[in-house]
């Protein structure tokens, strides 16, 4: 999931009710559930695997009150501690997965391994207030009314942003990559698409894959969107590119560790295509449409004030591969609006 752009800004901090946990998903490696104060995205997964006399460290949580107790809890209940680890490692920028890096390496010493296309996060964090801009602007240009927008910048002004840097990576995690367990080695796969810096990570012996949030066990989808272009087309060539993996258990950055990989390949993919031709039809409706006037169409009861910001991004990004597919095409520029093509 992601807190960026749009993603979360209106959603309120919920009362916290959960506190980290952790369990053992196999012998070497151990699932520490971290809670979210997100409507909806209860928690995240961070993973600890054995290395030699400590862990790597796959992911760990945002950088929200409480969020270090939370990962010290869930470490502690496995019998670990935050000076164990020796390596972490971020499949992706979003505040849920590395939010808390530096704070992590601070106490451990470790090394960062994350992909370098983060500054979909890091240049946000950097300036604040341009980025800012630039997300009013997208909205902006996306047909969303002034007065609910000027809202959401000023939520967003007020809220904690869940992150604390720097990034500094002592490597960067892509292709060809190799992270060295107990487990054995765990393969790098870039998986661009919900965020440029996408990686997953495969253990082929044992069958294992880190999916982060490419392949959800509860399938929901999300673009980070103006850092790429055509991230939805990317989404869809990131999923051929991990299909044909061998994976008995998936471990993913939300929920259970699930089986059945490729059913969840298929039906993330068959989720995108739905979309996509929910946008398209809503285009046809509407005749010429912005990316706010689809919202209702294909979002039906889930369009509310507050999943607004997160529905844009994704309906920019569908109406963008549209576009890119040549089944859309732009006829106005402020805002933007889209006819069938
Ligand atoms: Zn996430
Ligand atoms: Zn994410």
């Amino acid at each position: 999931m992601a807190r960026t752009l749009a993603s979360a800004p209106l959603r309120k901090p919920t009362r916290r009710t959960e506190v980290g946990r952790g369990e053992r998903v196999l012998p070497g490696a151990w699932r520490l559930r971290l809670p979210l104060p997100w409507p909806g995205v209860p928690h995240c997964n961070a993973f600890a695997l054995a290395a030699g006399d400590g862990i790597v460290l796959v992911d760990c949580g945002a950088h929200l009150p409480g969020s270090m107790t939370d990962l010290d809890r869930a470490l502690d209940q496995v019998g670990l501690r935050i000076e164990d680890v020796r390596l972490l490692v971020c499949t992706h920028a979003h505040i849920d997965h590395c939010g808390q890096a530096a704070a992590v390496q601070e106490r451990s010493g470790c090394d960062l391994w994350i992909h370098p296309r983060h500054e979909h996060l890091t240049a946000a964090a950097d300036d604040e207030e341009a980025a800012l801009a630039r997300r009013v602007e997208i909205a902006r240009q996306s047909g969303v009314p002034e007065a609910p927008l000027q809202e959401w910048a000023e939520s967003r002004r007020a809220s904690d942003p869940g992150f604390e840097g720097p990034l500094v990576a002592a490597r960067d995690l892509v292709d060809g990559v190799e992270v060295e367990t107990d487990l054995g080695r765990w393969h790098v796969i870039e998986t661009p698409g919900h965020a440029p810096s996408h990686v997953v990570l495969h253990q082929p012996e044992r069958r294992l894959l880190i999916t982060g949030d490419h392949v959800l066990g509860r399938i929901a989808l999300f673009f980070e969107y103006g850092w790429s272009t055509d991230p939805v087309g990317q989404f869809l060539a990131s999923l051929e590119r991990v299909e044909g993996l061998d994976v008995r258990l998936s471990l993913a950055g939300h929920g259970r560790p699930f089986t059945d990989f490729p059913g969840h390949v298929s039906g993330t993919r068959a989720l995108v295509h739905e979309r996509l031709d929910a946008v398209q039809a809503a285009l046809a409706a509407h005749g010429a449409a912005t990316a706010f006037d689809v919202l209702p169409d294909v979002y039906g009861e889930r369009f509310t004030p507050p999943a607004v910001p997160a529905l844009l991004t994704k309906a920019r990004a569908y109406l963008e591969h549209l576009e890119a597919q040549g089944r859309a095409r732009r006829v106005d520029d402020d805002p933007v609006r889209w006819s069938p093509a």
